[in-house]
């Protein structure tokens, strides 16, 4: 990508009106832009990350047998009321239509999941069955000051898996608890993401958070140095919570068993092999997207901008033309146009405009957080020579330009 041709633009000044780190340095960087409190459009840079995001979710659900479709943010009011969340979620989008008919806006899928799957799988050949969907959620947020971390309206991947038998279910929980730790470990944040026991509702004892370990998190998550198990705040008795260290945490995922409280509530059964109706078995299964790379904002930046893990980067080199000649231009087109027949993900930086000096473009690929930066400039150009930078370790060296195929950069 040109970067003359691109849609990005990178401010020197932090938002005035953005407390978050992530926020601060996304907009500044040209990846996100306010629209209003929790409320951000993700720009061509910032949906690259998305996507990458995405790919390596996708790839985990599908090799769980999960299967993807998507579905509707408008839901009936009664199917919310069959469930009794109608008047129990806070958090619930409630809107009219002009029939007067009312419909929410959904903040979670089971309310058109449950009796969506009950439209297809009814005999317990059918069964299991695991579908999920990776949409917009909304949710009316009290506070919404933490930039991708807590939006009114953002993106998650959810599942919804269904059983007939209790093992069955449980054997794919832990399909799951593995295909989350994957992509945590792809993400970049294996290390720092802890499985949490956390409240179960009132369907089951426990469900299991993923919690990322940082600062910014607004959770509290307890070791419990004797079973070497986290929990969360809202299950620690008071006398453990003096005894056990806590931590700040991020939620990044939630896996929770749902029994047959939602089946129930539609009076969705399977027939056995004996023609007799059976309870259903269900679980869900979200991860934040658009939380992740927030979090991902905050864990993975210095002084200067982001710094991306390669995983998620959204472009893998940035090239960098400095100086007035042609011959410097024409040179890096063609470095461009080799890297890009090699698979590699490059925006140019092709900006010819004398207020666009050397600094500029340094200053744009350390806020930017590509991993690497390519330079090719009049002095280096006489020798034959490029520049390889390294964004995380700040390492610069000369490199013949004969040499830069041969990097290895993905
Ligand atoms: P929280 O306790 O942070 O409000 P939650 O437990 O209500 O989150 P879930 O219903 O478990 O959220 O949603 C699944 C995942 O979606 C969460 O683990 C989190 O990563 C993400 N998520 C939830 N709420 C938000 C939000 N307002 N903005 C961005 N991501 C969110
Ligand atoms: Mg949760």
């Amino acid at each position: 990508m040109r970067y003359t041709q691109y849609f990005l633009k990178t401010s020197k000044d932090t938002p005035a009106d953005e407390s978050a780190r992530n926020a601060q340095l996304l907009i500044q960087a040209g990846y996100i832009s306010k629209e209003m409190a929790g409320v951000y459009s993700f720009l061509p840079l910032g949906l690259r990350v998305i996507k990458k995001i995405k790919t390596i979710i996708r790839e985990e659900m599908n090799n769980t047998g999960a299967i993807e479709l998507l579905m509707p943010s408008l839901c009936p009011k009664e199917n919310w009321k069959k469930t009794q969340r109608w008047d129990s979620v806070d958090v619930l989008y409630k809107l009219k239509l002009t029939n007067g008919k009312e419909v929410a806006l959904s903040p979670t899928h089971e309310e058109i999941v449950t009796p969506l799957v009950q439209r297809f799988c009814n005999s317990y050949k059918d069964f299991p069955v695991c579908v999920y969907q990776m949409q917009t959620k909304f949710r009316n947020e009290a506070r919404a000051k933490s930039g991708l971390l807590r939006g009114r309206e953002f993106l998650m991947k959810d599942a919804y898996s269904f059983h007939t038998t209790q093992e069955d279910f449980e054997a794919y929980y832990a399909i799951q608890k593995k295909a989350y730790e994957k992509i945590y470990d792809r993400l970049g944040i294996g290390h720092l993401t802890k499985y949490v026991a956390a409240d179960g509702g009132d369907f089951s004892e426990f469900s299991h958070e993923f919690q990322t370990l940082s600062e910014v998190g607004e959770d509290d998550i307890f070791l419990d140095p004797e079973t070497d198990t986290y929990f969360n705040k809202e299950i620690v008795s008071d006398a453990n919570q003096k005894k056990w260290t806590s931590q700040k945490a991020v939620e990044v995922g939630n896996i929770f068993p749902l029994a047959d409280k939602f089946s129930k509530s539609f009076d969705y059964h399977f027939i056995d092999k004996t023609g007799k109706k059976q309870k259903i078995i269900m679980g869900c299964y979200g991860i934040g997207i658009s939380r992740i790379m927030g979090i991902l904002a905050e864990l993975f930046a210095d002084k200067k901008g982001l710094v991306w893990p390669k995983s998620v980067t959204p472009f893998t080199v940035y090239l960098s033309a400095i100086g007035k000649k042609d011959a410097v231009y024409e040179k890096a087109d063609e470095v461009y146009q080799q890297l890009k027949d090699q698979g590699i993900e490059v925006l140019y930086d092709d900006r010819r405009e004398k207020k666009v000096g050397p600094g500029q473009k340094f200053a744009d690929f350390e806020l930017l957080g590509i991993p690497y930066q390519i330079v090719i400039s009049e002095r280096l150009l006489e020798n034959q020579q490029g520049e390889l930078w390294t964004r995380k370790t700040g390492k610069k060296i000369d490199i013949p330009l004969t040499d830069i195929l041969s990097l290895e950069l993905n």
